[in-house]
């Protein structure tokens, strides 16, 4: 569920959506955090990688997003989804999402898996950043997780409290030493929802109201 490449994982860029971000001022949070978390992963990667212990994640690798039901997303991360959904998604990937949430019933993977690729790549939540693979790729269904949980890479804390801290504001946690205490104690996970279990349906319709504008 890496940003990879053939060679390996990607240099972390932050997203820009200048004109998108001043009428949002919450996308600007989350894109930040998404850059802490990306080179948080990226520097456990290049630890391993110094270790001999090389990434399986590459481009075209997907079974992941078919064997995890249960991917959690916080509200900041699912405002960040539904609004590249609605606004920023092109032609043909557009038709094609809005097909498959129409008929979520019948898909098995992610409802945003497409031709065995992320239909929303720059807006993926944390938890599909942070699932990473050493060694070999997973199996078809197989949940490295369960199957081999030293091939996965633990996200170095710092960086994932780094992004959490950022993105407190949103949940009206303003001042730094009450975002401190949340973090300590994980207040924010509370909060997070299962991707899957989210109201993906109503995308199609909010997509078209968009496109008529
Ligand atoms: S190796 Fe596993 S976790 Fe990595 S992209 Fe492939 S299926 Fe996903
Ligand atoms: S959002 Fe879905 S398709 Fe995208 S990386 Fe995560 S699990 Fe895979």
């Amino acid at each position: 569920m890496s940003q990879t490449s053939e060679n390996g994982y990607t240099q972390p860029l932050r997203q820009n959506f200048t004109e998108d971000e001043k009428r949002f001022p919450w996308l600007s949070l989350l894109l930040d955090a998404y850059l802490i978390i990306d080179e948080g992963v990226s520097e456990a990667i290049r630890r391993e990688q110094k270790q001999g212990h090389p990434l399986a994640c590459a481009k075209g690798c997907s079974s992941c997003c078919s064997s995890h039901q249960d991917i959690p997303v916080y509200p900041l991360e699912l405002m960040g989804m539904s609004w590249y959904i609605i606004e920023k998604l092109q032609p043909p990937l557009r038709q094609q999402l809005k097909q498959q949430l129409k008929n979520l019933d019948t898909v098995n993977s992610c409802p945003f898996l497409l031709d065995s690729a992320c239909s929303i790549h720059p807006m993926r939540p944390i938890a599909c950043r942070q699932f990473n693979v050493l060694n070999k790729p997973c199996a078809e269904g197989e949940d490295a997780f369960h199957t081999r949980r030293n091939d996965v890479i633990t996200p170095i804390k710092r960086y994932a409290d780094e992004a959490f801290d950022i993105m407190l504001p949103f949940y009206g946690i303003k001042k730094k030493a009450e975002r401190r205490k949340a973090i300590k104690q994980g207040a924010i996970h509370s909060a997070a929802k299962v991707m899957r279990d989210c109201n993906w349906q109503s995308m199609p319709e909010k997509m078209s109201a968009f496109d008529k504008r």
